[in-house]
């Protein structure tokens, strides 16, 4: 059986399922595989012929080997991957991959989908309650709410920056009810990612079994390796490697191209753009790293992120060791990571043109995360005149409508809304208001309980 051990070290190996449940290990470190499953490459190769699901199934078994039987894992794939996923061509051998066509409309819904089956699995057989804890920047939290909704023996409550979430990202998970429980706090995402963390580490909620729905949780991460062992079975010939753009926040869904190439994915390089959250970028210049404190607010809000909780990963996958609060203790081999990644900043000014440029050249319609993306796969490509003929993907991680403000700025006209959000913008929403102050959130914790 596969285990998983703690980027601190300190913590004992544990399989899939404890993993899962625990979300952060008891050290705080992140879960992450001893030893990487690899596919061979006429593994890959059939990928050609199949369907998402599939892909999913035959990915994701080498994780679960021995903690969920094949033949449930086969079916929660087919139930949670039922939408399509477009790739469009933009020019040449340049797509984008638009991941926002499941329930909430955003990349999230692919990683939310799969670990709220994988919950409840694990829980019917344990007969165990739990209280999912998540903290959102808008996306996470409808995705995660509606993939719980209704499972049984969980609790979600979902903490929410109230002022930096737009309308319908706010109405995904408010409007919802039953055993899906919001708050909008008074702060900023980095406040409830914060009070989140507090939460799992205090002895005085040791009674209350909790875990978390974040991508600090390896079964948010290990679905979005998926796509791009999709992506490349659709563009790319056997074998051959393909670059990847990704728009960054917390770093959950560009570690989901790590672990794909830590599988055997021949990738050639995986772009990390940021907005004007630039922590990683100056990581990556100069090798010294600083959390940006308060966050910076920014049109693309999903990567509103100060200290991205995924950096620990990456950078134990790259043989050093940052904890929990950002500080390095060992510094990784920033010489592959300079090979292997290439990462720009993108500002609110470079997004805004980027979406009227794409949409005035191509006719697709971006919102401003993947413009963000768009714009850094540019800014690669400026600095490696050499990689123009590759395949390429770059993700559209959420639907415009998600963004209309931004759309109807640009083009005095606004995106088409798909059918589920419609439905949620009618509904009437529910949702606690707190401060953002641990001890009133502990308390709303205890008395709840
Ligand atoms: C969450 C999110 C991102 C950032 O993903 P990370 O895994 O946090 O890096 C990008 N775009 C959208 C639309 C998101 O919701």
């Amino acid at each position: 059986m596969l285990l998983f051990h703690s980027t601190n070290s300190q913590a004992p190996a544990v399989n899939l399922r404890e993993a899962l449940l625990q979300g952060q290990a008891p050290d705080r470190g992140l879960y992450l595989p001893l030893q990487f499953p690899t596919l061979r490459r006429e593994e890959i190769a059939e990928f050609a012929n199949l369907p998402y699901h599939e892909i999913a199934f035959r990915v994701l078994a080498k994780f679960a080997e021995g903690c969920i039987p094949a033949d449930t894992l086969a079916a929660m794939c087919r139930d949670a991957y039922n939408f399509p996923i477009p790739l469009e061509t933009v020019y040449g051998r340049a797509y984008v991959m638009r991941l926002d066509q499941g329930p909430t409309a955003s990349f999230k819904d692919f990683a939310a989908q799969m670990m709220a089956r994988m919950f409840g699995y694990f829980l019917q057989t344990d007969r165990r309650q739990v209280t999912i804890l998540t903290a959102t920047s808008g996306d996470t939290g409808s995705a995660v709410a509606h993939a719980f909704h209704k499972i049984a023996g969980i609790r979600v409550i979902v903490l929410f920056p109230f002022g930096e979430v737009s309308l319908s990202q706010r109405k995904l998970m408010t409007t919802l009810g039953e055993n899906i429980r919001t708050i909008a706090i008074d702060g900023k995402f980095d406040d409830c990612q914060a009070m989140v963390k507090r939460a799992f580490a205090d002895p005085d909620l040791k009674h209350i079994p909790l875990s978390s729905a974040n991508s600090i949780n390896i079964g948010r991460l290990l679905p979005q390796s998926v796509y791009y062992f999709y992506a490349a079975s659709r563009i790319a010939k056997a074998g051959e490697p393909a670059a990847f753009s990704i728009p960054s926040g917390n770093f959950g869904d560009m570690m989901g191209a790590v672990v794909a190439r830590q599988m055997g994915l021949p990738v050639r390089k995986i772009v990390v753009p940021v907005n004007e959250n630039d922590e990683f970028p100056q990581f990556l210049a100069t090798g010294r790293y600083q959390k940006i404190s308060p966050s910076r607010n920014s049109l693309s809000n999903a990567m509103n992120v100060g200290h991205p909780s995924n950096l620990a990963r990456l950078v134990a996958i790259y043989g050093g060791r940052m904890d929990e609060t950002g500080k390095i203790h060992e510094q990784p081999d920033l010489g592959a990571m300079r090979r292997d990644l290439f990462s720009s900043s993108v500002s609110d000014a470079r997004t805004r043109e980027t979406i009227q440029e794409v949409w005035d050249k191509y006719q697709l319609l971006l919102e401003p995360h993947g413009a963000v993306a768009w714009r850094g796969f540019q800014d690669w490509l400026a600095a490696e005149k050499t990689a123009d003929h590759l395949p390429a993907v770059v993700l559209e991680t959420a639907n415009p409508a998600k963004f209309p403000e931004e759309i109807e700025r640009l083009f005095d006209w606004s995106p088409d809304i798909p059918s589920a959000m419609e439905k949620a913008l009618k509904m009437p929403e529910d949702f606690d208001r707190l401060d953002a102050d641990y001890e009133r959130f502990k308390a709303y914790l205890m008395e709840r309980h």
